[in-house]
C-alpha cells in the first residue's frame, strides 16, 4: 500500500486522479486532500477516501469544511500555510494539481519531503524553474510529469540519452480558435474560450489553450524537465490531440506517444510508474480516427508561444512574471473585464515594465510573482 496526497483534489485533474485511486482503493492510503473553497465537495471526497486531513486554501471556507467533516475524525485545515503543512506531511506520491502559482509553496513542501511528485501544476514549475529543480535534486525527490505532452516526452525518453535528442516536439491542439480569423478571435467570449474541442479541463487552462499560452507555459516547463536546450524544443499544431508529443533522435528515428484525450492516461502513467496500471479509457481506434494532421503554429494570430519562448530565453524571473501576468489577465477575461486578445498583450506590457533579479529561493519567486500581479492589476485599473 502506498500513501498519496492530492493537492487540488476538487479540480479536473484531481477528479481524474481520484477516479483512478477509487478503482484501486486497496493499494492507496490517502493522507491529504486539498481545495481552495469547494468545502462540501472536499469533505465528501475526504470521507470517501478516508483522508487524514482535508485543507482549504481560503481560510474563510474553513468553518464550512469543519461542519461538513463533523463526526468524521478527519482533520480540517484552512489557509495557505495549512496547505503547505498538509503537503509537508509527506506521502509516497503527491499529485500537484492546484491551478496557478498558488500551488507552488505546497508543491515545494512536498518536494522537501523527498517523495514522488506527479506534477500537473505547470505554473509552479514555470515560475520557480531552477529553484524547483534544484530542490528536487537536493531532497532526492522524483518529479513525474502529468501534463499529457510532458508525460508523453517522458515516456519517449525512457532509456535514452538526452545527448542523442535532435528535437523534442510538443504537440498543441490549437484550441477552439485554431481555425478562426482575427476578427473572430478578437470577439471571442469566455464561454467560447473555455469550450475546448478535445479536452475537458478547468477554466484557466482552457483559456490558456485558446490563447496558446498553455503551449507557451509548456515550452518553459519542458525546458526545465528535459534539459536539451531551448534550440531543440519546438511546437507543432496537431488538432486531433492523439499524438501527445514526440522525440526525434539523431539517427532520424522519431518516437511518439499516442493515446485518447483523457487525462487519466498520463495520470495513470505517473501513479503506476515505472510500471503500468489499468484505466477505464477506451482503446485508441486509429481506423475510426482516420487522419492525423500537423501544421506550424501561427505566432502572428497567437503570439503567446513567441512571448513564452522569449521569456525562457531571458531566463531568471521572466517566466514567473509572464505566468503571474497571465493569471491576472485570464481571470480578468473570465470576469468580462478585458477582451480575449488583451490577455497576451497585457502580459507583454507587464514584461516590458521590467523583470526582477533572478530568484534564488522560493521567497524570491513568490515576491516576483506578487510584484508582477501588482503591475498587472494596475494595468486593469487603467483599462
Ligand atoms: P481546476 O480549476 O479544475 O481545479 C483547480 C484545483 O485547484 C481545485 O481543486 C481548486 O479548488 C484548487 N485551487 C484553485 N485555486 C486555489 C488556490 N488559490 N489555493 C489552493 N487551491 C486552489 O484546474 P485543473 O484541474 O484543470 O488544472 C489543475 C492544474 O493542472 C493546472 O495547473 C493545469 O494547468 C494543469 N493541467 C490540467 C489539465 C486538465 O486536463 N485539466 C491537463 C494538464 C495540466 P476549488 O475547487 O476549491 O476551487
Amino acid at each position: 500500500m502506498r500513501s498519496i496526497s492530492v493537492l487540488g483534489a476538487t479540480g479536473s485533474v484531481g477528479a481524474s486522479t481520484l477516479d483512478l485511486i477509487r478503482r484501486e482503493r486497496d493499494k492507496w492510503r490517502v493522507v491529504a486532500l486539498t481545495a481552495n473553497c469547494s468545502a462540501v465537495e472536499l469533505a465528501r471526497l475526504a470521507r470517501e477516501f478516508d483522508a487524514q486531513v482535508a485543507g482549504v486554501g481560503d481560510e474563510a471556507c474553513l468553518p464550512e469544511l469543519r461542519d461538513a467533516l463533523a463526526g468524521s475524525g478527519i482533520e480540517a485545515a484552512g489557509g495557505a500555510q495549512a496547505l503547505v503543512d498538509a503537503a509537508a506531511r509527506g506521502a509516497d506520491m503527491t499529485v500537484a494539481a492546484i491551478v496557478g502559482c498558488a500551488g507552488l509553496a505546497p508543491t515545494m513542501a512536498a518536494i522537501e519531503q523527498g517523495g514522488t511528485i506527479a506534477l500537473a501544476n505547470k505554473e509552479a514549475l514555470v515560475s520557480a524553474g531552477e529553484v524547483m529543480t534544484a530542490a528536487v535534486a537536493r531532497h532526492g525527490a522524483t518529479l513525474l510529469p502529468v501534463d499529457s505532452e510532458h508525460n508523453a516526452i517522458f515516456q519517449c525518453l525512457h532509456g535514452e540519452d538526452l545527448a542523442d535528442v535532435r528535437w523534442i516536439t510538443l504537440t498543441a491542439s490549437g484550441g477552439p480558435f485554431r481555425d478562426c480569423g482575427r476578427a473572430e478571435i478578437e470577439a471571442a467570449t469566455p464561454a467560447q474560450a473555455v469550450a475546448h474541442p478535445n479536452w475537458d479541463m478547468g477554466a484557466k487552462i482552457s483559456v490558456d489553450s485558446a490563447t496558446m499560452m498553455n503551449k507557451g507555459l509548456e515550452f518553459i516547463e519542458a525546458y526545465h524537465l528535459f534539459p536539451v536546450g531551448l534550440d531543440r524544443l519546438r511546437i507543432i499544431v496537431h488538432p486531433q490531440s492523439i499524438v501527445h508529443s514526440m522525440v526525434e533522435y539523431r539517427d532520424g528515428s522519431t518516437l511518439a506517444q499516442l493515446g485518447p484525450s483523457d487525462m487519466r492516461v498520463p495520470i495513470a502513467s505517473a501513479l503506476a510508474w515505472p510500471r503500468r496500471m489499468d484505466t477505464p479509457c477506451a482503446p485508441l481506434d486509429l481506423a475510426a480516427i482516420g487522419t492525423l494532421t500537423f501544421r506550424a503554429p501561427d505566432e502572428v494570430l497567437f503570439p503567446a508561444t513567441r512571448v513564452a519562448r522569449e521569456c525562457a530565453q531571458a531566463g531568471g524571473a521572466a517566466p514567473a512574471v509572464l505566468n503571474a501576468a497571465n493569471e491576472v489577465a485570464v481571470a480578468a477575461f473570465l470576469a468580462g473585464k478585458i477582451g480575449f486578445t488583451h490577455i497576451v498583450a497585457q502580459c507583454e506590457e507587464v514584461l516590458a515594465r521590467g523583470i526582477p533579479p533572478a530568484p534564488a529561493s522560493l521567497e524570491d519567486v513568490i515576491s516576483a510573482d506578487a510584484e508582477a500581479r501588482r503591475q498587472a492589476e494596475g494595468l486593469l485599473l487603467r483599462a
